[in-house]
């Protein structure tokens, strides 16, 4: 009887492979960083090769640090970095250039001129996604055009187009596998999240050929098997998902209106909104959570560009802490923020107020405003944009969330949870496994694979560490959440220079 099953967790900065057993506990694990290319400002890429080379070793070092041989893995599940685009040659296996990351913003100008032409609509209606330069679509085509012989290649059908997870598959198959989920499908802008399909409009405006595009598969399935030289016999690849939705299935947000919100540089929140996309009216994205079970299910999804990053930069620039886990004990060294609020709109503010000229802003400092306050608003700051999220999620989906579901590095931070519980004015549960991105990949291969029963089982699996509870009144809530509107007033009004 197999024991686990391996989830393959290929991040931006690092692969990891995680071995889980039937209880989703982690019993084996390695991890190993790879190379950021910046060639140019604004540039992120990424060496393809070394992105496989490296999920390969972390995984074969996860079996080997307990001794696991082929037959104790039940399935692969894989969860990646979302959007990022390899095109390679389907015989030689080798990639026609670097990957382009989904940082990189080289592609900004075609994507602000496609906003020009008039297509934002069209391509909302479609892919339920804004267009920009982090999507794949844009990445593809400049490929397309920009890499010598490339667009002969792909008429002649001799290269192909994937995400990471994509890449992955194929290599870890031998190339046999040329398929995406729908998660990262809808991560393209290439995709028609209503009609599950490839859009031939979009494509015909991109000029982007069909025929190097994956077959679109369920997160959960059987897509193929490892080639059995890889780890010594096929194991089924059974599950993919990119990194947000992967967390979200990790957490088991299941139902309509379940939501997840994962705090690391960024934040990214996503709301579980069942079987029927919604459309935003406040600013979020719409995105396909997952399929399974022969349905697809849809998502929210907000981001925040300064999360985690906002501590970072109180320990590297302002010097004002020695470790990001210290801001939890500084800020409980004053009661209150004093008055102060602390809005680090450093490249602008993302969902739901989508400013990309605010910048960051401390706000109603007296006298008494000392560092502890400082860094407590800063803490704050993370609480408040969540909460501006989830009220644009309240609004667009009808459902008032009733409890969040939180991850990554700060969530660890007891004081932050406990701040974003007073905020939302609804309880913060969080999971005692939190390497929930790994563990959604996992299930989501467990599961095709009667590992895991199905879902039920799963949210009976998944453990709460701690639940934080809100612990104000109200009226407190609203005078708190009212002093941070206008902080970010403060913040948008900076940019307005037209009273010069
Ligand atoms: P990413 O996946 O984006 O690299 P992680 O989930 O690893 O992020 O979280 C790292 C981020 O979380 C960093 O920005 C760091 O400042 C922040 N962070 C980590 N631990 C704490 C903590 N205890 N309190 C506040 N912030 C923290």
């Amino acid at each position: 009887m197999p024991k686990y099953v391996m989830a393959f967790d290929a991040g931006t900065t690092s692969n990891r492979c995680i071995l889980f057993d039937r209880q989703g506990a982690i019993c084996s694990s390695a991890q190993k960083e790879f190379r950021q290319f910046f060639p140019h400002p604004g540039w992120v890429e990424h060496d393809a090769e070394e992105i496989w080379s490296t999920q390969l070793e972390v995984a074969r070092q996860a079996m080997a640090n307990i001794g696991a041989t082929v037959a104790d893995i039940c399935a692969i599940g894989i969860t990646n970095q979302r959007e990022t685009t390899i095109v390679w040659d389907r015989e030689s296996g080798e990639p026609v250039c670097r990957a382009i990351v989904w940082q990189c913003r080289r592609t900004a100008d075609y994507a602000d001129r496609l906003k020009e032409e008039g297509y934002t609509d069209m391509i909302r209606e479609k892919t339920g996604l804004v267009i920009d330069a982090y999507f794949s679509a844009t990445k593809v085509r400049w490929i397309l055009e920009n890499v010598p012989g490339v667009r002969e290649r792909a008429e002649r059908g001799e290269l192909l187009f994937g995400t990471v997870d994509t890449w992955l598959m194929w290599k870890l198959s031998g190339g046999k596998i040329h398929a995406t989920d729908y998660s990262n499908a809808s991560r393209t802008m290439l995709y028609n999240i209503r009609e599950l399909r490839w859009d031939r409009e979009i494509l015909d405006l991109l000029d982007i050929p069909e025929k190097i595009l994956p077959e679109v598969m369920p997160s959960s399935g059987i897509f193929g098997y490892a080639d059995p030289g890889i780890f010594g016999g096929p194991i089924p690849i059974a599950g993919a998902a990119g990194d947000q939705q992967a967390a979200l299935f990790g957490q088991a947000c299941f139902h309509p209106g379940d939501a997840k919100n994962t705090y690391g540089t960024g934040c990214f929140m996503l709301m579980n909104t069942g079987e029927e996309p919604i459309f935003s009216d406040n600013g979020l994205v719409t995105t396909i959570a997952w399929g399974i079970d022969g349905k697809v299910y849809y998502a929210l999804e907000g981001s925040i560009f300064v999360a985690g990053a906002a501590l970072q930069w109180l320990r590297d620039q302002m010097k004002l802490i020695d470790s990001t886990p210290d801001s939890e004990y500084m800020a409980g060294k004053v009661k209150d923020t004093h008055g102060c609020y602390v809005v680090p709109a450093f490249t602008g503010l993302g969902a739901p107020h989508w400013n990309q000229y605010a910048r960051g802003t401390i706000v109603g400092i007296t006298r008494g405003c000392s560092k502890y306050h400082i860094i407590r608003a800063t803490l704050d700051s993370l609480a408040y944009q969540t909460n501006d999220v989830l009220r644009a999620m309240n609004a667009d989906s009808g459902r008032p969330l009733t409890s969040l579901k939180v991850d990554g590095g700060a969530s660890a931070n007891n004081y932050l949870m406990q701040v974003q519980a007073d905020i939302i004015g609804a309880p913060v549960h969080r999971p005692a496994c939190v390497e929930t991105t790994a563990l959604g990949a996992a299930y989501l291969a467990g599961i095709a694979t009667g590992f895991w029963a199905g879902r039920e089982e799963i949210e009976n699996n998944s453990g709460i560490d701690r639940t934080f509870v809100p612990g104000i009144s109200g009226e407190k809530r609203e005078e708190m959440v009212r002093g941070w509107r206008r902080a970010v007033r403060c913040a948008v009004a900076w940019a307005d220079d037209s009273g010069d």
